[in-house]
């Protein structure tokens, strides 16, 4: 079952979350990452959460507890900008690749290091490990989605 990632209004009081659905229709919508609000135990979790996230990513995904929020979004653009943060707080990993160089999408310096940002379909980019950080794999999905400032 395909889940798609959007951010959607709320409809309470129509501020963006970054969501989770898995139909079209968006019937069965989650809020996700930072937008989530603070974690719950992840026995508390309903099966439409469970199917798709073991106990075990539930616990290694959660990036920075300070992050998480309830009061949504005001603009569509910054569930976006919200979800990048997360995903390269929680969704990092790193990857040497011995028999290629590209340059750092920071500074330009040759490296082997090949980052991925997400798990479900993961951006790659190239960061030296000076620039292998959250907040600079940030600025170059920025860069990259033209995510809003
Ligand atoms: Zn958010
Ligand atoms: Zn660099």
């Amino acid at each position: 079952m395909a889940v798609t990632y959007t951010p959607r209004p709320r409809l309470t009081d129509g501020r963006f979350d970054m969501t989770a659905s898995t139909d079209e229709d968006g019937r069965y919508t989650v809020a996700v990452g930072y937008c989530a609000g603070p974690r719950p135990p992840y026995e508390s979790l309903p099966p439409a959460v469970t199917q798709f996230v073991t106990a075990e990513q539930w616990g290694s995904d959660a990036g920075d507890p300070a992050q998480y929020h309830t009061d949504g979004h005001a603009r569509e653009a910054d569930a976006r900008r919200c979800w990048a943060r997360f995903l390269c707080d929680a969704q990092r990993s790193t990857t040497v690749t011995p028999t290629t160089q590209e340059p750092c999408a920071v500074c330009g310096d040759w490296t082997s290091n090949m980052v991925a940002v997400g798990t479900s379909t993961p951006y790659s980019m190239r960061l030296c490990d000076a620039h292998n950080t959250a907040s600079d794999a940030l600025q170059t999905m920025i860069a990259a989605f033209q995510l809003a400032q």
